[in-house]
């Protein structure tokens, strides 16, 4: 057994850290010490935030969006089209829209993609709240933005079915975005072009 160099607290914090995405657990050790250097500048007020953001956070009712306020800050903002829904998988896809800054409309997240192969069904995605909030009228467009992969195109395919008794257009990205290809990594350029060349299905 390797000889512990630091206490139980640190160990714990380089533990947890090595659970964010992207860090490992070297990353995470690098992670830890800087913090611990910066105590007063960086770990107190990242403490404060995570406890704020852990208290507060909530899912948007309408849209599954993240936020603080239910309804979120996207459903209540007043200059944008509600009339036009982007659909996105994930938050980071709505954020990686919002970066591109080419539209200015509401969003509507999945939490996700169907995939039998991982046991997520529709009934497991946020599929129910968008075709309802279809069906209450007043939707002009619905822009499926999921992800070029095999599983965002399935899910693509079954929203649209399920859409197509009601009076909404619903369109797609153009092929700007690479099969297999994750919104969330593309530049803003490139997003921006997808969806501006958005075709009809
Ligand atoms: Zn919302």
């Amino acid at each position: 057994m390797a000889k512990r160099v630091t206490g139980h607290e640190i160990e714990k914090l380089i533990q947890l850290l090595a659970k964010v995405p992207g860090l490992g657990p070297r990353s995470a050790r690098r992670a830890a010490l800087h913090l611990i250097k910066k105590r007063d500048q960086l770990m107190g007020p990242l403490a404060t935030a995570m406890a704020e953001a852990h208290q507060k956070v909530k899912i948007c009712s309408c849209c599954g969006n993240i936020d603080t306020a239910d309804p979120c800050t996207v459903c209540t903002d007043e200059r944008r089209d509600h009339a036009v829904i982007i659909v996105v998988e994930d938050v980071s896809d709505l954020w990686a829209l919002e970066r591109a800054a080419a539209m200015n409309t509401a969003y509507h997240v999945l939490g996700g993609v169907l995939s039998p192969l991982n046991g997520v069904g529709p009934d497991d995605l946020n599929i129910k709240g968008l075709i309802d909030r279809v069906a209450r009228g007043g939707i002009r467009e619905v822009i499926l933005a999921v992800n070029a992969t095999v599983e965002g195109q399935t899910t693509a395919h079954y929203i649209t079915d399920h859409l197509a008794g009601l009076e909404v257009k619903i369109t797609r990205l153009a092929h700007g975005v690479p099969v297999g290809g994750e919104l969330d990594y593309l530049d803003e350029g490139t997003l921006s072009a997808a969806l501006r060349a958005r075709t009809t299905i």
